[in-house]
């Protein structure tokens, strides 16, 4: 689960990391309003779950209550497209209305876990702020990295190599960052997260060291034991396809490819998705109905594959063992009344019930409905449909 760089920010402030004030906002009169609060130079930031606003002119520095009032109207108006957006990009419901800091150097602080290692990784950057990514791939060695242990936490020799690798010197400075370093892996282990990230934090003219920009997100596995993370869910920013599976207890996660995917069992999925691979196509998504699906079930997964445009053919894998061939071709015909194919739907069925389940298709006779002998054949045949 993500949340919003406001939420991320309060988790920061109730771990001692300094902050700036803030407030959030969700129309043009109160980001005004917040902006006179507040005082000064404000910075206006749309409140999404993608990064690279910065670049896409949705993070804006406002001296003046006028410059806040233009800025949050083309922020609430157009929609931000950025690097992490896709060309359609994303509308845009709340504001970050924040003190803005006159900035001296940028700092980029994160951590996430380490799979290979198994275990947290806090990683560091004298070049932090919105090429980070770049530093990351042109100049690797300038991202410093401390692993710790899950139960012990980030130890006291290992925040001090970190600072030195930020050149940090100065005894405030030291000692701010110090909080922050803490702090952001407390988090980060009491949470749950997968990821815990400040970029920038940022050293001021004056010497403080401030998080200015917070990125969270937290394993959905452990959500049940965090009922405060849990109040911060936005159900209005996530993908509404994986809202709808979520519903009819699907499993569903959308993927970049154009071949859709449904298929009973996680394991199974997850070959299938493979085998696609093997064949030179792109899975559209990963969909495991499960194994007591319904009727009404694998209807819910073919309308949520079919409504994603991207989506150029569909691959049914399915292997009847608890669920029942029949009831997924049941579906099929319905789903082939209700919604029509228009794009090619290649079916594979084995198991349970396969023989009525073949003849109930047949007789359907729907349109650009492609039967497969094995797994091999429905993947080369739906590759070559959307080739
Ligand atoms: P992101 O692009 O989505 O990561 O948004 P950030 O919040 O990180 O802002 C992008 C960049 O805007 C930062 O790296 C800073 O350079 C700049 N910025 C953000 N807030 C302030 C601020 O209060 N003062 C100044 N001077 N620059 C800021
Ligand atoms: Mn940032």
């Amino acid at each position: 689960m993500k949340v919003h760089e406001y939420q991320a920010r309060q988790l920061l402030r109730d771990a001692g990391v300094p902050v700036p004030r803030s407030e959030v906002v969700e129309s043009i009169e109160a980001a005004v309003a917040a902006h006179h609060h507040i005082g000064g130079t404000v910075v206006v930031k749309a409140q999404v779950f993608a990064g690279g606003r910065g670049k896409a002119g949705f993070v804006k520095l406002c001296p003046t209550p006028p410059e806040t009032e233009a800025a949050a109207r083309f922020m609430l108006s157009n929609r931000m497209v950025s690097k992490q957006t896709g060309p359609e990009g994303i509308a845009v419901k709340k504001l970050l209305v924040a003190e803005a800091v006159d900035i001296s150097a940028e700092y980029y602080v994160g951590v996430v876990l380490d799979r290979t290692r198994r275990t947290p990784v806090m990683m560091v950057s004298r070049e932090g702020g919105v090429e980070i990514e770049e530093v990351a791939a042109r100049n690797p060695d300038a991202i410093v990295k401390e692993w710790f242990h899950p139960h012990l936490g980030l130890q006291s020799f290992q925040v001090a190599k970190l600072i030195d690798a930020l050149g940090l010197v100065d005894k405030g400075q030291v000692k701010a960052a110090g909080l922050v370093l803490r702090g952001l892996a407390r988090i980060f282990l009491e949470k749950d997260c997968s990821l815990a990230e400040i970029n920038p934090l940022v050293r001021t003219p004056a010497g403080q060291i401030l998080a200015i920009d917070a990125k969270m997100n937290f394993d959905d596995s452990a959500l049940f034991r965090h009922a405060d993370i849990q109040a911060m869910h936005d159900p209005t920013e996530e993908n509404s396809a994986e809202l709808r599976a979520k519903a009819a207890d699907l499993t569903y996660i959308a993927l970049d490819g154009n071949i859709g995917c449904l298929v009973n069992g996680a394991g199974l999925a997850m070959a299938t998705m493979d085998i696609i691979k093997l064949c030179g196509g792109e899975p559209a998504n990963f969909l495991d109905v499960g194994g007591s699906v319904t009727t009404e079930g694998a209807i819910e997964a073919f309308r949520i594959i079919l409504a994603d445009p991207k989506v150029k053919g569909v691959l049914v894998n399915i292997f009847g063992g608890i669920a029942k061939c029949d009831t997924i071709a049941e579906a099929l015909i319905a789903a082939a009344q209700e919604v029509g194919f228009k794009v090619p739907v290649v079916v594979r069925l084995e198991g349970t019930n396969v023989e009525r389940a073949r003849e109930m298709l047949k007789s359907a006779n729907i349109d650009r409905l492609v039967p497969a002998k094995d797994l091999t054949d429905a993947a080369r045949k739906v590759c070559a449909q959307v080739a």
